[in-house]
């Protein structure tokens, strides 16, 4: 049994039961193609009729699912669609710029979005702003909360439990998981930032439909998360998919990590940022909103970006074409159906797919490119986020023992 599928990515703090991992399977399967009948969903899964039916039959006395036209229909060909009222998920994007978090109901709908600044990247205040978030989001929500997921630029071991390394929060070994959950009182699952990512757009996004598909995450890093044959790729130590980290630039500036010339340190927010300030400190004309104290945000320079302004353009230009050569390796290793580009350089509009893509189209292996879209992350800010909160619900759904009549 294949335990990285996407449906249990973060899951394995115990190995699943044969039910769960049915029970996973067919609430995922439900949740990507709401209105599937019993005997589409044993044709696509491959599991018996004899076993769907029983599964079926207790996600509906769970009221985890509901049959859409059970009075019009027999009740083999009924359609079948998870109960947005079974309760709520949480997902929160946590980084050490900024958290943005995502409600949903158990149909994977936005409800309430909020975000907020870490005043400090110490664990125990970063434990209380996450609660306080949680907080918030569920104030005044009646349905029970089934979970919370955080997705996170660092290395997650695969219970989702343990935050083993972020380099962006400068944590290590911190089990974050067991903290929040502790204060708050709900199930916490951690995840790779990139891998929401990708998770989000596969089931509800750019990649629906597509089972081979790569997110790639510009924020204040750069990472990528990859969906093989719809399993989620994790690398032998959960590191996979580091690609901030690969060099395009050899002699290239110094990185974090002790290497010279990595992608992240040309292309991702900071370093496009930092290019921009430079420039602009050097007397050249810009109409970028800065700080009191000279300084930039994401947002003012996202902005500047959509508002055409020239210089701001241009760094992200080159940010793009140094992003496209990273990502034509990609498509000449993976051959993927499709690159999917998100994070908050996404924010910047069309501009820096479109660069990507021209770059790929130049650069990769013309029958890997033959085969591959490069395409903008259809959920906007909310891809991490959605991903985490499709897990929460996969996974309480999947976990729940029957109730007995
Ligand atoms: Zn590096």
């Amino acid at each position: 049994v294949q335990y990285t599928n996407s449906e249990f990515s973060g899951f394995l703090s115990r190995t699943p039961s044969l039910r769960a991992i049915n029970r996973a399977r067919i609430i995922s399967l439900i949740r990507k193609q709401p209105g599937l009948t019993r005997s589409e969903i044993s044709e696509i899964s491959r599991l018996s009729k004899g076993t769907v039916s029983t599964v079926v039959a207790e996600l509906l006395s769970e009221k985890f699912l509901w049959e859409e036209d059970r009075f019009t229909r027999s009740q083999r060909n009924t359609r079948l669609r998870v109960n947005p009222k079974a309760g709520v998920a949480v997902g929160i994007e946590l980084s050490a710029d900024q958290c943005w978090a995502v409600l949903t109901d158990a149909e994977i709908h936005p409800v309430k979005h909020l975000q907020r600044t870490l005043a400090s990247v110490h664990v125990e205040e970063t434990v209380e702003t996450l609660s306080s978030i949680i907080g918030e989001l569920l104030s005044g929500v009646d349905e029970r909360c089934l979970g919370v997921a955080i997705a996170i630029a660092g290395t997650i071991d695969t219970a989702g439990q343990m935050l083993k390394y972020s380099e962006n929060l400068q944590w290590s070994d911190v089990p974050l998981a067991s903290l929040l959950s502790g204060a708050v009182g709900y199930p916490v699952t951690l995840i790779n930032r990139s891998r929401a990512g990708v998770l989000g757009e596969h089931w509800y996004g750019a990649g629906a439909g597509l089972e081979d598909i790569i997110y790639v995450s510009i924020s204040s890093g750069i990472g990528a998360g990859i969906l093989i044959g719809g399993h989620l790729f994790t690398g032998s130590n959960d590191a996979g998919g580091e690609l901030g980290h690969t060099t395009v630039l050899p002699d290239g500036p110094l990185c974090v990590c002790g290497n010279q010339g990595c992608l992240e340190t040309l292309a991702s927010m900071p370093a496009i940022i930092r290019l921009i300030q430079n420039r602009i400190e050097d007397g050249e004309p810009s109409s970028v909103q800065r700080r009191e104290d000279g300084s930039l945000s994401y947002q003012a320079v996202l902005a500047a970006a959509r508002d055409g302004d020239n210089l701001v353009l241009e760094e992200i230009k080159k940010a793009a074409r140094t992003i496209g050569i990273a990502v034509a390796n990609l498509v000449d290793l993976f051959n993927p159906q499709a690159v999917i580009i998100g994070g908050r350089l996404s924010e910047a509009g069309e501009v820096v797919v479109n660069i990507v893509r021209e770059t790929v189209q130049r650069r990769s292996f013309h029958v890997s490119f033959s085969g591959v879209q490069i395409l903008r992350n259809a959920l906007e800010a909310d891809s991490a986020c959605i991903g985490a909160c499709a897990l929460v619900v996969n996974q309480y759904m999947a976990q729940v023992e029957p109730i007995l009549a």
